[in-house]
């Protein structure tokens, strides 16, 4: 994997889109993923970005953005006040197109950095989105972070199986992440499991019952629509749909979504959240 080191003019990005109904900004402290060639990797929305992988294969570059804790420092007060006038909230999502808690973050610390910064410069907002159970080594600052902002705790874990037939590992272990969501649960600290793709899951019941001593709330988000588009065509041209079909055919239409909602239901009556509204905190009453 090609790793370079890069600085950023503004680290803080003014969402656009879809994300602009979660929040204000998105913070991407590394460019490209190297958790590209893992399983969560395959049906990787940020994959179809050309703007981020300039033509690179997806996991095959990583851009470390060693200057995101200055940057965020030095537009911290236009940013957030320009977020407070246009929406009355200063809130960052921290990350829609990279993961937070790569293997190279204990190197190179650009999250842990950012997250001291804001420490004494908090948004009004941080959602932290990840799919490693690494997140757990920052729980220290995230206890001192619930102090200063609104925080919630984003763990991805898409499904309850180990391994999908001819796709690769999950880069961070279904247990590990369960684990990680519980301790993180444990602090106090809101913390909700994202279904993200929604994969084959072996045993609902069991995989949302845990999920629901887990964590305060669940997202399901299914390829269709969760992608950008209407049918799913983008994760389509991935070899997704066609290990999700092998395992279970109906996996790969919206109907399966529905039918694990209402499963999610009874574990989270209050708590179950769908595609972008769930991502903004938005429950299904
Ligand atoms: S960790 Fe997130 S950004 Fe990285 S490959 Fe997986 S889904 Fe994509």
């Amino acid at each position: 994997m090609e790793v370079t080191e890069a600085t950023v003019r503004n680290i803080l990005t003014r969402t656009t889109g879809y994300l602009k109904t979660v929040t204000s900004h998105s913070l991407q402290p590394y460019r490209g993923c190297s958790f590209g060639k893992s399983l969560c990797g395959v049906g990787c929305y940020v994959q179809h970005n050309r703007f981020v992988t300039k033509g690179r294969p997806w996991g095959g570059f990583l851009e470390i953005r060693e200057n995101a804790a200055e940057s965020y420092r030095a537009n911290y007060d236009r940013e957030r006040g320009w977020s407070r006038r246009r929406c009355g909230a200063f809130s960052i999502f921290l990350s829609s197109a990279t993961e937070p808690f790569l293997p190279q973050e204990s190197r190179y610390q650009v999250t842990t950095r950012v997250l001291r910064t804001m420490r004494e410069y908090p948004p009004d907002l941080l959602v932290l989105q990840t799919h490693s159970h690494l997140v757990e080594s920052v729980r220290d600052l995230l206890l001192e972070l619930k102090k200063v902002c609104d925080l919630r705790v984003h763990i991805s874990i898409e499904t309850d199986r180990d391994r999908i037939e001819g796709l690769p590992s999950h880069a961070s272990t279904v247990k590990a992440r369960f684990q990680a969501a519980t301790e993180i649960h444990a602090l106090g600290i809101p913390t909700v499991i994202t279904v993200s793709p929604l994969l084959p899951i072996a045993d609902p019941d069991a995989f949302f019952d845990r999920i629901s001593q887990s964590a305060d709330a669940v997202v399901i988000d299914h390829f269709i629509e969760g992608d950008g588009t209407p049918d799913g065509r983008r994760t389509r041209s991935t070899p997704l749909p066609e290990a999700m079909g092998r395992l279970d055919p109906g996996s790969t239409d919206l109907d399966y979504r529905r039918r694990i909602i209402a499963t999610a239901l009874k574990y989270l009556p209050h708590t179950t959240g769908v595609s972008i509204d769930g991502f903004a905190g938005r429950y299904l009453r």
